[in-house]
């Protein structure tokens, strides 16, 4: 694994009990808008809102549902400003917080943001086909993404997927 950030896994746990009401954006590594950072030693990287949710908020009420920000703010990990959402209602919101980015016209053709929902879904488990199918996009590119042969930069696979060792 490559052991950095430990002051990030740190300042996760300290402060994801906070009990604020405001945005609390994290500080350090970010990526596609969102806090991203190792929550275990030697872990995989995950979003630090979505592992906020999991932690702190009620439990995830099916694989299809996504971690969505009431405050807009892609980078806020305070639990209470996020919900679980149907990946329609969260695409809605995005659309209407005007930071939708062009729907796949054409097969493959994926934002940033469906790489990171990916590679996401991709650590939650959920197999290389619904998520092909979920995205629109070749089973070949998603086997291509978690091999870190696409995207790479984005999403630290394949380091990132096996935990690294
Ligand atoms: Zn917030």
């Amino acid at each position: 694994m490559a052991g950095r950030k430990p002051k990030a896994r740190d300042h996760f746990w300290a402060t994801v009990g906070n009990d604020s009401n405001e945005c609390m954006e994290w500080p350090f590594a970010i990526d596609g808008g969102y806090g991203r950072v190792r929550i275990e030693p030697g872990g995989k990287p995950v979003r630090a809102h979505v592992a906020a949710l999991e932690l702190m908020g009620p439990p995830r009420p099916s694989p299809n549902h996504e971690v969505a920000h009431n405050c807009g703010n892609p980078a806020c990990y305070n639990w209470r400003h996020l919900r679980w959402a149907e990946r329609s209602d969260n695409l809605m919101d995005r659309a209407e917080q005007g930071r939708s980015r062009a729907i796949k016209g054409k097969k493959g053709f994926l934002s940033r943001g469906d790489v990171f929902e990916i590679a996401n879904s991709l650590m939650l488990g959920e197999t290389r086909r619904e998520i092909a199918e979920r995205f629109g996009c070749t089973r070949r590119l998603i086997d291509l993404i978690a091999q870190g042969k696409r995207h790479a930069k984005l999403t630290g696979f394949p380091e990132a997927l096996t935990g690294g060792s």
